[in-house]
């Protein structure tokens, strides 16, 4: 039996895993952040102490680490050898952390693994940045969102002063962070962030998140 995989990918702040979760709501399917286990990863990489530019003292840790991912209640918990950190990998700290761990291969294999074994076992709405290309490549059902840098900056911001992540920086700099991250996530060799020739592209700059939304669910081939 097959099931009805969806893979969304884009940049940090597109609205792509807002997107994700409305539709999977819509649906009554899963909802798999994928960014989370990268996030997971980063902040057993930053607890040990551990600098992630340092590809062998990261390989090392690997195979003590186990990251893992569960829907309750439609929302997605996270969990790093057995605790939940779905609170505890948002900060600024951890996305730098989870873009950089991203690059090493086996971290991605790894995880990979976890997510294609959900998109075998359940109809699901994965957002990412490889999910179309790399994790699901033969589904149908594939996007990739989008927004202008300020405007997803804008976004991040509010998000994290939202969850009472005080920050003190200014929306530029945010930009330029967020510029940043994507060059690394699209410059990688292995996985990197792009979109693929059968994907759908969605620019969420001027949309609302219910036009975003339709416009996804309009496209999806069940
Ligand atoms: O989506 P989110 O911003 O939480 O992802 C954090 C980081 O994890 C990204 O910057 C990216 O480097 C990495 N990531 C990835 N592949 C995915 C999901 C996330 O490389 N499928």
């Amino acid at each position: 039996m097959s099931y009805l995989n969806i893979a969304i990918d884009g940049p940090a702040g597109s609205g792509k895993s807002t997107i994700a979760k409305h539709i999977a709501n819509k649906m009554g399917i899963l909802y798999l952040d994928t960014g989370a286990m990268y996030r997971a990863m980063a902040l057993k990489m930053l607890r040990c102490g551990i600098d992630i530019a340092d590809t062998a003292a990261v390989l090392k840790e690997l195979p003590n680490t186990e990251v893992f991912a569960e829907n309750q209640n439609g929302t997605q918990i996270t969990y790093l050898d057995g605790e939940d950190v779905s609170s505890l990998i948002r900060t600024p700290e951890v996305s730098k952390g989870a873009s950089d761990i991203a690059v090493i291969p086996e971290v991605r294999i790894k995880l990979v693994a976890l997510q294609r074994n959900i998109a075998e076992k359940s109809d699901v709405v994965m957002d990412g940045r490889d999910i179309g290309s790399y994790v699901i490549p033969q589904t149908a059902n594939k996007f990739f969102v989008t927004a202008s840098p300020l405007e997803r900056a804008k976004r991040r911001l509010k998000e994290l002063n939202e969850k009472g992540l005080s920050l003190d920086k200014t929306l530029e700099q945010m930009r330029d962070e967020i510029v940043a991250r994507d060059k690394v996530d699209s410059s990688r060799s292995f996985a990197p962030l792009t979109q693929t020739e059968d994907a759908v592209f969605v620019d969420t700059t001027d949309m609302t998140i219910d036009e975003a939304v339709s416009y996804v669910m309009e496209r999806i081939k069940k």
